[in-house]
């Protein structure tokens, strides 16, 4: 397609392309942008393209670099003709392209061409100045040559002076013109991956006013133009794509990935009006691993979490419960994590000592590659209103330690380093283990002198059970024949009483739908058992010593959430007080097990 032709196309397009009830959307578009949203571009959905001139929207994806420019073209000479605008450049950006592609299946194929990828942000870099129109002057006469650079290429430059054939060329930063310029990773979002793959990313330009549109864990949708660029300096023909982008959009956190049929919500809703409901959910969590019901009953809450709530003074209180099993080794504390991470939403399994730079919360590090600070999101904020399955939580490192409080309190991180200040949400469930210090648990001791970790980091979780290894011959002939069942294959050993897809949809739905409120019989209950326990804890104290954790308003909040958890399970809106006291004596149970009596 010609030039010209492109451009007469756009024209046509932006001018007359109307909706179904004759308004114009792009020449109302441009009206407002010169009115009352002052912006630097206008997005023009594909679609639209598509149904007004298809060789047109058919070339955009096959030669995007000349049509963008076209469409600019055409954008500058309406705004001239129609608007009377001499001065102002507007950036075309499409959206809507017919396919979404994933990270990973970014290919040879694509290079060049106009593309849609889907993924999460992982990292983010500072904003620089990008020089786009670079003015050189031949310091012997004084000859200005321009060149126009690109953000992914290498510097263009004349080799000598083009009047009076002088090397002796300098860049003249004062007639230059620059633009802001970001890079940012797109990774594949977790739940899109198989359990195991490794994740993908690709390394993408953002310019002008698309910079600071994103921040690390953000989900995205970006279309843009698929570039190479040699990896390394070497000149070994080694390349590495990287996405010029035209047009990014966030997709919101609250839609679930997982589609729910009517169907779907039918069986559901049966489940739950199951009387064994609650039962049957639990029972279903790892199947192959025996025993163990309070800690399957406590992560099941936590995986289906309390309500957040806002205040009107902008107070958050976090609805998610987080969960600690602690214990000797081999008692099945991976496995159980391992197991969770592919039944819970946007679930995310790693290990304290996690390999990436950023860890489980959040670090400003410097790319190897353009020597810029950039922010990279950790596990937390990858997982953010999902859920974080995290072994060897004790072995985090010193930089998570610190970071972590507010994360799993605020349910957000704030980091200020190297010039880049940002908050990220890390709205995540945390379901972590951890061993104790020195190989084995000594009952005779408290806990909190046995875990690698700090009483203020273990006030943070709701429930921690502990997990003792002891010689008991009934316990550990069930455990044998369960285990020689399961390698057997003998399927009513592992069979789930709630078909695991269902229960994964179950899980979503009532995460999204449903919001149970207190009962007055519930807050009346919890109240109660708070007062008991308070004063229990005194009586304690006269009489042997501190207690090594006495209850506080944190297990007061904690009661909370887990009897809003407990309704939730039950697709119930009301509290009511039995949930209450389910969430209670799942509690006490906990809190005696870390009191070791
Ligand atoms: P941990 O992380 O606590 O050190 P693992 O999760 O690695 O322990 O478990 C060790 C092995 O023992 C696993 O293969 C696990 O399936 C098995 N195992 C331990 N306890 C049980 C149990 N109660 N039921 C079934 N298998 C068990
Ligand atoms: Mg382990």
């Amino acid at each position: 397609m010609e030039k010209e032709e492109m451009i007469h196309g756009f024209i046509e397009f932006l001018r007359s392309y109307a909706d179904s009830k004759g308004n114009k959307i792009y020449v109302n578009k441009i009206k407002d942008l010169l009115t009352v949203t002052p912006k630097k571009s206008i997005a023009i959905d594909w679609s639209h393209l598509n149904a007004f001139n298809p060789p047109l929207a058919q070339e955009l994806m096959d030669n995007p670099e000349e049509v963008i420019l076209a469409a600019k073209d055409a954008l500058r000479i309406i705004l001239s003709e129609d608007f009377d605008e001499e001065e102002l450049k507007i950036n075309p950006r499409f959206y809507n392209l017919p396919h979404t592609l994933l990270v990973k299946e970014l290919g040879a194929e694509h290079i060049n061409r106009l593309i849609q990828v889907e993924g999460i942000i992982t990292r983010v870099s500072e904003v620089k100045p990008f020089v786009q129109k670079s003015v050189f002057v031949c310091k012997d006469c004084g000859n200005e040559m321009t060149r126009l650079q690109r953000p992914y290429s290498q510097m263009v430059k004349p080799p000598r002076c083009e009047n009076c054939g002088s090397r002796n060329l300098e860049l003249d930063v004062e007639k230059s013109s620059f633009m802001n310029l970001q890079t940012f990773r797109l990774q594949d979002r977790p739940e899109s991956l198989k359990g195991g793959q490794m994740p993908r990313f690709v390394d993408a330009i953002l310019l002008d006013d698309l910079v600071d549109v994103a921040l690390p864990g953000d989900r995205v949708i970006a279309t843009g133009v698929l570039r190479i660029i040699m990896e390394s300096r070497e000149k070994r023909p080694i390349f590495k794509k990287i996405l010029e982008v035209n047009h990014i959009e966030q997709i919101s956190k609250d839609v679930e990935e997982l589609e729910i049929s009517p169907e779907d919500e039918q069986k559901i809703r049966e489940l739950a009006k199951r009387p064994d409901v609650i039962d049957a959910i639990v029972g279903s969590i790892a199947p192959a691993i025996w025993g163990h019901k309070e800690v399957k009953k406590g992560i099941a809450l936590a995986l289906f979490g309390g309500v957040h709530r806002q205040l009107p003074d902008g107070t958050k209180l976090r609805g998610e419960s987080h969960v600690l099993l602690v214990g000797d080794p081999g008692v099945a504390k991976s496995q159980i994590l391992r197991y969770v991470a592919n039944l819970a939403p946007r679930a995310i399994y790693t290990s304290g000592k996690s390999s990436s730079a950023a860890g489980l919360t959040a670090a400003a590090v410097r790319d190897e590659l353009t020597g810029s600070w950039v922010l990279e999101a950790g596990v937390l904020v990858l997982a953010d209103m999902g859920v974080a399955l995290i072994d060897e939580f004790d072995k985090m490192s010193d930089r998570d330690r610190s970071a972590i409080h507010e994360a799993l309190e605020q349910q957000s991180i704030s980091i200020s380093k190297a010039g880049i200040t940002a908050t990220l949400n890390s709205r995540t469930t945390v379901i972590a283990a951890a061993n104790p210090k020195y190989g084995r648990f000594n009952r005779a001791k408290p806990l909190p002198e046995q875990l690698d970790l700090p009483p203020t980091l273990l006030s943070r979780f709701d429930l921690i059970f502990v997990l003792l290894d002891e010689p008991d011959e009934n316990i550990d002939s069930d455990i044998a024949t369960h285990i020689l069942k399961v390698r057997r294959g003998e399927a009513e050993a592992v069979a789930p009483k709630v078909p695991y897809d269902l229960l994964k949809k179950y899980i979503a739905y009532a995460r999204k739908n449903i919001h149970p409120v207190l009962s007055k019989e519930a807050m009346d209950e919890i109240k109660r058992y708070y007062i008991r326990m308070r004063k229990r804890a005194k009586v304690g104290n006269s009489e042997e010593g501190v207690k090594p954790m006495p209850i506080t308003a944190r297990q007061l909040e904690a009661l909370i959430r887990l009897s809003e958890a407990h309704a939730r399970m039950r697709l119930s809106d009301v509290v009511t007080r039995e949930d209450a006291k389910e969430a209670i004596a799942i509690m006490e149970y906990a809190l005696k097990q870390v009191a070791m009596d």
